[in-house]
């Protein structure tokens, strides 16, 4: 059996998260330790462990997603952000329950570590 995510777990609401955003299909937050001023995470309801084992049915909601993300950050009147997917342990991945960083609010570097 897979051991259930934090990310599962806040789906579930048996752990408490600073909300943006919640819809039938998707859940935004703030990352818990934020790499810039403005940080948070879009993530599907549905259990998908990174952008590797998406299906073409999961395209739309894919979309949603981004979407999702990008209102937020208009709705805080962000014009520059960037958006992270870390896909696998060696890109960074930590918490394998796929979702999106979007940073902003600080001049960030590239290429990334
Ligand atoms: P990644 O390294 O791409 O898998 O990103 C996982 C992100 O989840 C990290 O930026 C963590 O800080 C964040 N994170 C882990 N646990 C929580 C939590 N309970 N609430 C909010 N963000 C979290």
């Amino acid at each position: 059996m897979t051991e259930t995510t934090i990310f599962q777990k806040i789906i579930d609401g048996q752990i408490p998260c600073e909300k943006l955003h919640e819809d039938d299909l998707c859940i935004a937050f703030n990352d818990i330790s934020a790499q810039a001023p403005i940080h948070y995470l879009v993530i599907p309801k549905k259990p998908i462990v990174s952008l590797c084992e998406c299906v073409e049915k999961d395209a739309a909601l894919l979309g949603h997603l981004l979407f999702v993300g990008s209102q937020i950050a208009k709705s805080k009147n962000l014009t520059n952000w960037r958006t992270v997917i870390n896909t696998g342990e060696e890109s960074g991945q930590t918490v394998f329950h796929l979702h999106i960083h979007f940073l902003s609010g600080r001049k960030l570097q590239w290429p990334p570590g």
